[in-house]
């Protein structure tokens, strides 16, 4: 079965066809600044093969009709019908507290996706339109809605809740939520295979743009770093992380901001740009960093506290610790930085082997010395395999 996973933003379009035979991905590639001026499909197949289109692309609808064209294109497609597609994966950012799996997607379904837009402003607009252009172009797929917060509805209330009155809980479902769940479950689910005994106590650390952290036990999400939106938690790319709330009101008085314009800044503006004035981008900091820019250092330095406070409070909130998980772009690119993460862990058990850890990137690997208590692994994730299983499993009826 070929499974063709979408993940709509609000002006792009990523997508993948992969072949559920051997996993193997057949196609993939981007459609951005949809409903912008320069618009363009820019489609990736066999090795390494290039096909750009650049066209007005007005929406959604549009973007996949190009998708479609581009996967049958006679000298560049690699399908000869639409029907051998054999169902639609969609990834979707917010689920509220309805969805804890993947599920088909009816009208109910679109209903609850539109019903939580108040909690995914950007997002959920976005994937909604995926999902009604892949309906409007295939009416015939089904397709399948795979959310980023499923994986953490496991988390018991008092991981989740804030100490905020309840009635805003009741009134308005403010609450943690987390996110990156799929690729979380995908890891997890890997690290618990590996680890191969029936108890596991698991932290996954993905490391990437966006980062955030899982803390897993048996398999099932006890906690995460993420909340009611993905700016809590650690240092990212461009995210503060955690800060004190007054910090909102107090950089809004200052600058004579809106509470929106803060958010934006918290959002977009802060994290390891915001710190090193260098980029939001781990690579460039660490280059910055090397060649002595002492506001790039800190930000590295923040980044790993941060990364390791965590690390110990949900060692504390598990009762212990067996595996410690690095994925994503810099959990599986950056050997200096896991270094710098576990410095000083080895009071819970956990003990690299540096040479190991420097030698791993981009690959499954066990990077901790044989004498040390936790298992710390690199396991990469593969958030669109995630989202094609699920589906394939959900319309051939094994979920
Ligand atoms: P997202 O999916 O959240 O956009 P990724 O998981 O692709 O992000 O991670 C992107 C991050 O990974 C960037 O900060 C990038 O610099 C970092 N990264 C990639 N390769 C390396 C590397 N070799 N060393 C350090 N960081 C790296």
């Amino acid at each position: 079965m070929k499974i063709l996973v979408i993940n709509a933003g609000s002006s792009s379009l990523k997508y993948q066809l992969i072949d559920m035979a051997d996993e193997s991905v057949i196609a993939k590639g981007l459609v951005e600044r949809i409903g912008i001026a320069g618009s363009m499909l820019t489609h990736k197949y066999g090795d390494d093969q290039k096909y750009e289109i650049a066209r007005e692309i007005p929406d959604h609808t549009a973007a996949m009709h190009l998708v479609i064209e581009a996967l049958l294109d006679k000298r560049h497609g690699v399908l000869s019908s639409i029907n051998e597609i054999g169902a639609v994966g969609h990834r979707v950012l917010h689920g509220g507290e309805k969805f804890s799996a993947s599920i088909l997607i009816d009208k109910a379904v679109e209903d609850a996706i539109e019903e939580y837009i108040p909690l995914g402003p950007l997002h959920n607009p976005a994937n909604l339109m995926g999902i009604r252009a892949c309906q409007a172009v295939m009416p015939k797929t089904p397709q399948v809605a795979v959310f980023d917060t499923a994986f953490h509805q496991t988390m018991p209330p008092k991981a989740y809740m804030y100490g905020v009155p309840y009635e805003y809980y009741e009134k308005h479902h403010i609450r943690r939520y987390g996110f990156h769940g799929t690729s979380h479950r995908f890891v997890s689910g890997r690290a618990v295979e590996l680890w191969g005994k029936p108890h596991s106590r698991i932290i996954v650390c993905h490391l990437g743009n966006g980062s955030s952290m899982s803390a897993v036990v048996d398999g099932k999400c006890f906690d995460t770093s993420m909340g009611l939106t993905p700016l809590e938690g650690v240092l990212m790319g461009t995210r503060s992380g955690s800060l004190d709330p007054a910090v909102v009101e107090y950089m809004a008085m200052r600058e004579n901001l809106s509470v929106t314009e803060v958010l934006t800044i918290l959002n977009k503006k802060s994290g390891l740009i915001g710190i090193s004035g260098a980029s939001s981008d781990m690579r460039d900091v660490n280059k910055a960093a090397d060649e002595g820019n002492e506001r790039a250092k800190l930000a590295l330095e923040m980044w790993a506290y941060g990364v390791k406070k965590y690390i110990g409070s949900y060692a504390a909130a598990m009762g212990g610790l067996d595996m410690l998980v690095f994925t994503a772009g810099i959990g599986e690119n950056d050997g200096p930085g896991r270094e710098k993460i576990c410095e000083g862990l080895e009071f819970l058990g956990v003990k690299l082997d540096k040479e190991v850890n420097l030698s791993v990137r981009s690959r499954e690997a066990k990077i901790s010395a044989a004498d040390s208590k936790v298992e710390v692994w690199v396991i990469p994730t593969n958030e669109e395999l995630a989202i094609a299983r699920d589906t394939r499993d959900i319309v051939t009826g094994k979920n």
